[in-house]
């Protein structure tokens, strides 16, 4: 089923309620356990960069990669870019084959993060690729930007209509609904109301960041309330760590490293698993690539 764009599948995600997982990968390892966790149940499946993994592995190699497991699988796999300011990168993401890319002007004051947003939205929709863009202040910690989470910002409303009114096709909007980035300290304050206004007047699907630590009624609400990607980094970082430090604990002796590898594999591919399950995505393959109704 090769690459898609994953605006159409998010359309079809949120129109049919469920949300479609979005993995932040680390290296090839992550890669093939994000897209295999979800061939063996059947979803679609996000595949999302950081900008600091894209400049230690470069371009080329994770484009390659992650297109050479798309092509030899049956479900649709989209290769997005995480958070960024530069757009320089996203220049270069979308010259090395990525299917979307995220714009966070979210640090900007309102105009010039409508107005950069915008210029970008006009450079991936000729080049045919997707567009994701955030406004309000999500907390936590993403690349080297921390947002203290008592002093996130709630997106609003009134903003939100405006920023997307001239980027009809986006393909995601991240709006701050009190979610946050990293391990939940304390509850999330999730703005329900605030998410399910947003997403019923802008007629986008929504993002949903922060995603580590949330709960089944958590996604469940936020899912229902409009969000149809479901971001997860740092569970998927823990389990890079320790699915490797596992195996050492358990057989300090090894000198083979393919174990190590193995058993880090099949750690964050079970984590990749339970996601998808919670976000009710899947069997859903088939449906977000529009090939049944
Ligand atoms: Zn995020």
């Amino acid at each position: 089923m090769t690459f898609v764009t994953m605006g159409p599948m998010l359309k079809r995600a949120q129109a049919a309620g469920y949300g479609i997982a979005a993995f932040n990968m680390i290296d090839y390892n992550s890669a093939r356990s994000i897209v295999d966790g979800a061939v063996e149940l059947q979803a679609p499946i996000i595949v999302q960069v950081s900008v600091k993994t894209i400049r230690h592995w470069g371009f080329k190699p994770i484009a390659t990669w992650v297109r050479m497991m798309a092509d030899d699988v049956d479900i649709p796999v989209a290769l997005h870019l995480d958070h960024c300011t530069d757009e320089d990168v996203i220049k270069r993401c979308i010259d090395a084959g990525w299917t979307s890319v995220m714009f966070d002007g979210s640090s900007l004051p309102f105009a010039e993060n409508r107005a950069r947003s915008e210029a970008i939205y006009r450079l991936t929709e000729s080049a045919g690729v997707g567009l994701e863009a955030e406004i309000g202040a999500i907390g936590g910690v993403e690349d080297d930007k921390f947002v203290a989470e008592d002093s996130a910002i709630l997106a609003d409303y009134d903003e939100c209509l405006e920023f997307v009114k001239n980027m009809p096709n986006l393909a995601v909007f991240a709006p701050a609904i009190g979610t946050a980035h990293g391990v939940y300290k304390g509850q999330p304050k999730i703005a329900y109301d605030l998410l399910e206004r947003i997403s019923g007047a802008v007629g986008i699907p929504i993002a949903l960041h922060g995603g580590t630590g949330l709960s089944q009624e958590q996604f469940d609400r936020c899912i229902s309330g409009g969000c149809a990607k479901v971001n997860i980094s740092t569970m998927h970082k823990l389990r890079f760590i320790d699915g490797f430090l596992d195996v050492r604990q358990a057989k300090p002796k090894l000198e083979e490293p393919l174990p190590f590898i193995v058993g880090q594999y099949d750690a964050m591919k079970r984590d990749v698993c339970d996601m998808i399950t919670a976000f009710g995505s899947r069997g859903k393959a088939a449906q977000a690539a529009g090939m049944v109704g």
